[in-house]
């Protein structure tokens, strides 16, 4: 064979520097096509062998070889796979693979950041010049009688090809790493990288690296390859290959989460498209801790990206899990994905497994399903807000905590809430602050379920706009007028006078405009006073608070009414007693311990409290001492 020079056969001579601008952040995804180019060579070559088109030994045993030289900086991919001959070379690499990264490159380089495309696919083999200055091919194709080939290209439109003297099927390549790009000779960040994009790839990838020069030997010694894939990743297993402790290593080793998943899905679907995929439950660490997942996308076990929101509905993302489409289209700009009708389906197809997995749980191990629901109410109650078709499928199997410390679904509870408060659900946010109202509940044999993990004031908005009679409403709640004493004529307008009376002199004291004042009969009456907070209001200044609009103080007691119970004793004493000589002290105290459940004192409330407890303290003692 002559030696001969081409010509590249697009005149596009910006396109190199392009390339190597191009997704300069994650320029390791050259790793990732060259890799996957080789597992490409050995799987045709396989199937030609299958077709009988190809004879191959029976002892035959495909690799990838990764070497790193970090004296020569270069970084050397060999395959064993079907190889290419001169015109393949030609056709395929100066031609077809050069055209289509100036293809994808035209149509890309002006879109912006957010027209990203999934993954990058579509660089493939040009990707390399990213990271290089020169690029070497040798290749041996299986073809009987196939001349060795020897290409090599350094970045510009022009190229060298001849005659090489390789002996072994298949396909080098090696990269003259550039200055910036002298870390891809390094082992670790090569093994690195492999990791992350390779670690599923189907045919076994070795890494291995050239030691520096040995000063005796003069001679560079390579070390032992190692092994860094699985080519049959769990997930193409069959559920019933798979052992617990299978699914168990998997999640330790591709999460690197040491704490056990709760439990998994494993999704294997063939048709109407091809689908599989493992996700897991991941258990909370503490309540504080943030719910964050990873769900990683692979498309025929070559790892693409984490969290494709395009691809994965979002709630999905709190999970973990790998999920594997090979008909995902990749080439595609994000933007366009999202708008793809088949996408859509397969995130449906998702949504709905999770649901089945849950709602199956519920129906057939429900305390399996009660145990988890600590760790799992969080993300199903997300999807239920994020997912029209998540909500619809879950609403019934949503299980709530309630005053008895037993799980009971939403229709159980509207069931029991029909004789005495029908169609409104009472809940706690905080079992230890509003323990006097959950008290009184108790009392009145009425339940309440808890709602108090973040999520909850939007979950219980998405609950009502879905179950559009119910409202819900926070235990302490002003509507709430189950432990009122049923009241006739007479008694309201007693209590009315009082009430005026009781007005005045809570003004005087406190000096809280805003605050309503209310004169009850409770039908306990061992608490004196109470304040109660309009649902609505109260719910307002929390969003307002959480988003950091409003001082939290402003309007601190819009809503806010502060109910006394005429039958308590502290509270007749107060309408009893005419020349009362400490009754602001006596009003303010009152209102202190109301308020007691429903926030924390500032300092200054502080001081004034404890002061003035000291004080009550010290007029008993002086009573005593009388
Ligand atoms: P793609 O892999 O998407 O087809 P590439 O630019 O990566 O695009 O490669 C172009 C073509 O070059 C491949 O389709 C294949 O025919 C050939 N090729 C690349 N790498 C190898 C290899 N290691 N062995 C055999 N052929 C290869």
């Amino acid at each position: 064979m002559a030696r001969n020079t081409g010509k590249l056969q697009i005149n596009s001579e910006n396109l190199f520097p392009i390339i190597k601008k191009w997704l300069y952040s994650d320029k390791d995804i050259f790793v990732r096509e060259l890799v996957s180019n080789g597992c490409d060579a050995v799987t045709k070559l396989k199937k030609l062998s299958l077709l009988g088109d190809a004879e191959l030994s029976s002892e035959e045993s495909f690799r990838i070889d990764v070497i790193c030289d970090p004296e020569e900086k270069t970084l050397t991919f060999t395959d064993n796979g079907i190889g290419m001959d001169r015109e393949e070379v030609v056709k395929y690499i100066a031609q077809i693979a050069f055209s289509g990264a100036a293809d994808f490159l035209e149509k890309y380089q002006d879109t912006s950041a957010e027209e990203e495309i999934i993954g990058h696919f579509g660089l493939g083999f040009y990707s390399a010049f990213m990271v290089a200055d020169k690029v070497v091919i040798e290749s041996l194709s299986y073809k009987e009688g196939a001349q060795a080939v020897y290409w090599e290209c350094d970045g510009s439109s022009d190229y060298n090809l001849k005659q090489s003297r390789k002996r072994t099927r298949g396909t080098k390549i090696t990269l003259y790493l550039n200055e910036e790009s002298y870390e891809f000779s390094n082992e670790y960040k090569v093994r690195e990288t492999l990791e992350k994009y390779c670690s599923f790839m189907p045919v076994p990838i070795y890494l291995s690296s050239k030691e520096q020069k040995n000063e005796q030997q003069e001679k560079k010694e390579k070390r032992e390859p190692v092994q860094i894939n699985e080519t049959v990743p769990l997930w193409a297993k069959h559920p019933n290959e798979c052992t617990e402790e299978d699914y168990k290593d998997f999640y330790r080793k591709v999460f690197k989460d040491y704490k056990e998943p709760l439990f998994w899905i494993h999704l294997n679907m063939d048709y109407p498209f091809n689908l599989k995929g493992i996700l897991y439950f991941p258990r909370i660490g503490n309540e504080y801790d943030t719910v964050e997942g990873t769900i990683k996308l692979y498309c025929n076990q070559v790892f693409i990206a984490d969290n494709i929101k395009e691809v994965i509905p979002e709630y999905l993302m709190l999970l973990k899990g790998a999920i594997d489409c090979p008909d995902i289209p990749l080439n595609v700009s994000r933007s366009s994905l999202q708008n793809d009708g088949f996408v859509k389906k397969i995130s449906d197809y998702i949504t709905k497994k999770v649901a089945d997995r849950l709602t199956g749980m519920y129906k057939t191990e429900r305390e399996e399903y009660e145990k988890y629901w600590d760790d799992i109410n969080p993300f199903i109650k997300y999807g239920y807000i994020r997912d029209e078709k998540f909500a619809e499928r879950m609403n019934d199997y949503i299980i709530y905590k309630d005053l008895k410390g037993s799980y009971i679904t939403l229709p159980e509870y509207l069931e029991e809430a029909k004789e005495t408060h029908e169609n409104k659900v009472y809940y706690v946010t905080d079992m230890a602050r509003q323990a006097s109202f959950v008290e009184l509940f108790n009392k009145e044999g009425t339940d309440a379920i808890i709602l108090n993990k973040a999520i909850d004031p939007m979950f219980i908005q998405g609950l009502e706009f879905k179950n559009k009679d119910v409202r819900f409403m926070r235990i302490d709640s002003d509507e709430i007028d189950i432990f009122n004493e049923k009241t006739n004529e007479d008694e309201e307008k007693d209590l009315k006078e009082k009430e005026e009376k009781l007005e005045k002199m809570f003004k005087e004291a406190l000096s809280r405009p805003e605050l309503k004042i209310k004169l009850k009969k409770l039908k306990d009456e061992g608490s004196a006073a109470m304040v109660m907070e309009n649902e609505e209001t109260r719910r307002m200044g929390d969003m307002m608070r959480m988003y950091g609009m409003a001082d939290p103080n402003a309007m601190e007691d819009e809503g806010r009414t502060l109910v006394l119970n005429a039958g308590n004793p502290l509270v007749k004493i107060l309408l009893e007693k005419e020349d009362f000589k400490h009754r602001d002290m006596y009003c303010r105290q009152l209102y202190d311990l109301a308020m007691l459940s429903h926030r924390s004192f500032t300092g200054e409330e502080l001081k004034e409290f404890v002061a003035r407890s000291h004080k009550i303290m010290e007029l008993l003692g002086q009573e005593e001492s009388a």
